[in-house]
């Protein structure tokens, strides 16, 4: 008997397995390709995972329709999704669908778009047929001279005769096309790669260091081994990592392979785009996120599915994208936490690209000049490589920081007077000054100093942030905004007040005692709108006098040469957080912002007010330095069993009810417990209400699931995934999983 054809399908609902269905010899299918499969009452659309001749069912269901002739998602970007909907614990067919444009998902056909064409066997009788139409003739004459025998496409059309204001070009091409004057064709929407902005110092002239030439031939060396392993490079900022990159691709797009650049923030991406689109003029680079339109999104996909684009740079999830010919990927600045996703399929985007460039045997590089206890304890176990870039190029040097002690000061605005005389000594000698505060809007509470009441959100158990701007407290966990009146809501006091300060605040406090002085806030709130980071980002790289004020968006990345003073303000609370990361975060953080001071000629400097100046995570950091630090921090989580010595997976609930969602997580943990007595290796921690127990109205709660072993945790958790979807539950209830979470908010 001949082997059965049978597709393992992901169909778009929430189940963790795929379904197996039978395929007619004669259907031509391919994994990756979408089918109409039966489903339930009704019918599906599937992608094909797999393809094999067996089932461990016996009756199968039949295959409807195949709709791709082409594999919609390439082989090593299919594996990659269908991997980490299992290492994820997350729903197969979300996690695929999610990889597609949402055209797509829904069984409709790649974008076409029409192209247009003099019919010149009809160029005789034009003349006749367009004697009375004017705005026709207008339209077919352009056509005709601006193309010769070439196509053009609609949107070339639309920009010529909306200069030569003919709106109803479109009903125009449809009267000329019945005349059969002008002909169409379909073919596959195509990307139109943006132009690169030539004012950009020339780097090609730019010669290595020693440094940076040996990590070349280093790299290059490791390239040659059979198994390549990840490189960790690891660089102070401004050493140059941004040139070995540039370098290091050279020949991977030599040899028509395509690159993948990941990078943890949207407004990191133009630079990073005209940096390597001027290095790389021949070869198209493209930019993708989240704040492209949908019909963006899915051009670029399409092209870099057809080996169109060369170099793609993009935020975690352009991890999926698919590039059929991927050759080397590099995770920039990958200890950034934003590479996690935090809600739905949370998956870590530099894992995934160490993961498949583990698959395809190709090189990655993780650059950082703080890189994370997870990669420097790979590189302790020999699994990456690590190169260091220990100085600037040139005569740039490091900055010099110095811890000032705020105890018993009055600051104005969280500001001490020392730092505003630096400020001001700074701008004076024409330089520019950075201060760095990690909390946006004007005050992080609003308050009424008669009876007490201060504006809290509904919604979540927090206070609301103060606006000045917008006259509103915002909640920044719901978004809930609220307008503020001059009188206590409660009391009708007059006077109610702020205390503590953000970032807006300092930029009022900043502008009134610097009023010639251009002062720049850069924080979600002033770069919400598309190119507004960017023209920030232009004013500073001018080069004049500026005080720069914003959140952690500023300590990633960016370049400016001019700015050589540093103030970073209210760490206070971070030294004092019972979150076991949040030391590293901090240490990462007081680097990263120190970096940002003289990458330029002048030397740099660094002030780093604190009431703990005595703390012992500062002084070793700075006596010692980040590795030091780190060390000391990998032999904490050692000994407590932490990652990446131990794994974690937190298990959430929700409700609106207070205690069903703990019930629910008491429930799992009662029969994990008894169950857990043969497994030694696993600790429950929990349940809990969560930190930020109330949220959007909802209740949250968790339970810590822990392991030496990362098998036997996998299996309690798909266990436990089982016996939550079976458990009696109220149908308010929402439960979600997280591995290796890096939240535990
Ligand atoms: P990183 O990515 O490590 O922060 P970059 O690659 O952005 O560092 O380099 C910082 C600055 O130094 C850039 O302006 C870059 O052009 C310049 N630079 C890098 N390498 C050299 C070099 N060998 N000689 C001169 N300038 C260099
Ligand atoms: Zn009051
Ligand atoms: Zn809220």
């Amino acid at each position: 008997m001949k082997p059965k054809k049978i597709l393992r399908v992901a169909v778009p609902r929430p189940l963790y397995s795929l379904l197996d269905y039978q395929c007619s010899e004669t259907l031509t299918v391919q994994q990756g390709c979408r089918v109409n499969v039966p489903l339930g009452y009704g019918t599906s659309i599937g992608i094909v995972v797999e393809i094999t001749d067996k089932s461990e069912f016996k009756r199968l269901r039949k295959v409807l329709s195949v709709l791709d002739k082409k594999p919609l998602i390439e082989k090593s970007a299919l594996a990659l999704l269908y991997w980490a909907s299992r290492y994820y614990h997350h729903p197969v067919g979300a996690v695929i669908f999610n990889a597609i444009p949402i055209s797509l998902r829904k069984g409709k056909a790649l974008p076409m778009m029409t192209l247009w064409q003099i019919n010149t066997d009809t160029l005789d009788t034009a003349a006749s047929l367009l004697d009375r139409a004017h705005k026709q003739r207008q339209v077919w004459e352009f056509i005709k001279t601006n193309i010769a025998d070439d196509w053009i496409s609609e949107s070339q059309i639309k920009t010529a005769l909306e200069t030569q204001n003919i709106s109803s070009w479109r009903n125009v091409l449809r009267a000329l096309q019945k005349k059969e004057l002008i002909q169409a064709k379909q073919v596959e929407a195509r990307f139109i790669p943006s132009v690169c902005d030539n004012a950009l110092e020339d780097n090609k002239t730019i010669i290595l260091t020693d440094e940076q030439q040996t990590i070349l031939s280093t790299l290059d060396r490791f390239y040659q081994d059979k198994r390549i392993k990840p490189v960790l490079l690891h660089g102070i900022t401004g050493s140059g990592k941004t040139e070995i990159y540039l370098r290091t691709i050279k020949p991977i797009l030599k040899q028509k392979q395509q690159v993948l650049i990941l990078v943890p923030e949207i407004g990191l991406t133009p630079q990073l785009f005209q940096r390597f689109q001027h290095y790389f003029p021949h070869d198209t680079v493209a930019v993708t996120h989240s704040a492209l339109s949908k019909s963006e999104r899915t051009l670029i996909w399409q092209a870099v599915k057809n080996q169109h684009i060369d170099i793609l740079i993009g935020t975690r999830s352009a991890v999926f994208a698919p590039l059929p010919v991927l050759g080397i990927i590099i995770v920039d600045e990958e200890h950034d936490s934003s590479f996690k996703q935090q809600e739905g399929f949370r998956y870590h985007g530099r894992d995934l690209a160490v993961k498949r460039a583990f698959d395809l045997n190709i090189p990655i590089i993780l650059g950082s000049a703080t890189p994370a206890l997870e990669s420097l304890q790979n590189v302790e176990l020999k699994r990456y490589h690590y190169l260091r870039l220990n100085s600037r190029p040139g005569t740039r040097k490091r900055p010099e920081v110095v811890v000032y002690d705020i105890r018993g000061e009055s600051l104005e605005a969280g500001l001490s007077s020392l730092l505003l005389k630096k400020v001001k000594q700074h701008i004076k000698a024409g330089n520019q000054a950075m201060l760095f505060l990690n909390r946006r809007g004007f005050a992080p509470l609003l308050y009424c100093p008669s009876c007490g009441w201060h504006a809290s959100c509904p919604s979540c158990n927090t206070n609301m942030t103060y606006h000045a701007g917008q006259q509103k407290t915002i909640c920044h966990h719901c978004y809930y905004q609220q307008a503020v009146k001059s009188t206590c809501p409660e009391c009708h006091h007059e006077g109610i007040t702020t205390q503590g300060q953000g970032t807006e605040r300092i930029e009022h406090v900043l502008t009134s005692r610097f009023p010639e002085t251009p002062v720049i806030r850069i924080d979600r709130d002033t770069t919400n709108r598309k190119d507004a980071l960017n023209n920030k980002l232009k004013v500073v790289n001018q080069g004049k006098p500026v005080i720069l004020i914003g959140t952690q968006m500023l300590t990633k990345g960016h370049d400016f040469p001019n700015l050589t003073l540093v103030g970073i303000l209210d760490i206070d609370q971070a030294l004092s957080s019972m979150d076991y990361r949040a030391q590293e975060q901090l240490a990462q953080q007081i680097v990263q912002v120190s970096g940002r001071a003289g990458r330029g000629e002048h030397k740099g400097q660094v002030l780093l007010q604190t009431s703990q100046p005595k703390h012992p995570l500062l002084t070793h950091l700075l006596s010692k330095g980040y590795l030091n630090v780190c060390q000391q921090l990998l032999s904490e989580r050692e000994m407590w069993n932490y990652p990446p010595f131990g794994f974690q997976v937190l298990i959430r609930t929700s409700s609106i009810d207070q205690i069903e969602g703990l019930n629910l997580l008491y429930q799992l943990n009662n029969e994990l417990t008894v169950e857990c007595q043969q497994i030694p290796d696993i600790s429950l921690f929990g349940p809990v209400a969560s930190p930020l127990e109330k949220r959007a109205n909802r209740y949250r709660a968790q339970l810590l699931i822990s392991s030496k072993n990362r098998r036997v945790l996998h299996q309690t958790l798909s266990n436990s995934i089982t016996k939550l979807q079976h458990y009696k539950k109220p149908s308010d209830i929402r439960w979600s999983v997280d591995v290796d979470p890096l939240s535990m908010l």
